[in-house]
């Protein structure tokens, strides 16, 4: 049941951030080796109850009472390729679907969005929602990193736990809007290669808060 309730826990944050309209987007976290929770399709998130969250296997076997997300190819695709993938956000939030719509990455321009999601948010060719070809070129466009714009669509967001996905779509979004406003103020600097890697390697391996060394018992 914890899974469950970290679930409705981002669901409910994402609403309140605004990320997502009505009951689009969508929520999913691992569970067990070849299994993972996602929302149910169509349904009012405000409704939402733990037992309303289906859950499945990479093949598209659902267990519960509702019919999975239509976009679970896309969830199962992500979590087959990448094992260090824990739990998926998708969100439609407006200025990261305008470089979705434009067809142009979200810019490697400030450090918390390269810390989080590796460098600029690439876009990923576009084909119908819920296939499995859009699946693939998500899982293509995405790499290493930890979010991918799908064209004319929205944002995927995926990493270890559910706080730091919503956390991913949350930053790669107000990324979005500052890259926005900085063209209207001139051209924009993106980071160098280098400082990416580095930032990003930090961010895996030692942020988070940390006790100072005479706490530490
Ligand atoms: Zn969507």
């Amino acid at each position: 049941m914890k899974l469950r309730g970290e679930m409705l826990a981002t669901i409910q944050q994402m609403c309140r951030d605004n990320l997502v309209l009505g009951t689009w987007g969508n929520v999913s976290v691992r569970d067990g080796e070849n299994h993972f929770l996602i929302t149910p399709s169509g349904m009012e998130y405000s409704q939402l109850t733990a037992e309303d969250l289906v859950r499945m296997d990479f093949g598209g076997s659902a267990d519960g009472r509702w019919k999975p997300s239509s976009e679970w190819r896309l969830h199962a695709a992500l979590f087959q390729g990448r094992e260090d993938i824990g739990a998926i956000v998708h969100t439609h939030s407006v200025h990261a679907t305008a470089f979705a719509v434009a067809r142009m990455p979200v810019p490697a321009v400030v450090e918390d969005l390269v810390q989080v999601a590796g460098g600029s948010v690439d876009v990923a060719a576009y084909t119908m929602p819920g296939t499995e070809e859009l699946a693939q070129n998500a899982l293509q466009a995405l790499g290493s990193k930890s979010a991918v714009l799908l064209a004319s669509h929205g944002l995927v967001g995926v990493a270890r736990t559910l706080p730091e996905a919503l956390k991913v779509c949350q930053i790669v979004e107000k990324t979005a809007q500052a890259a926005l406003l900085a063209r209207l103020l001139g051209p924009v600097h993106e980071l160098s290669d280098e400082d990416i890697s580095a930032m990003r390697s930090f961010y895996l391996t030692s942020y988070g808060p940390e006790k100072r060394e005479e706490e530490i018992e």
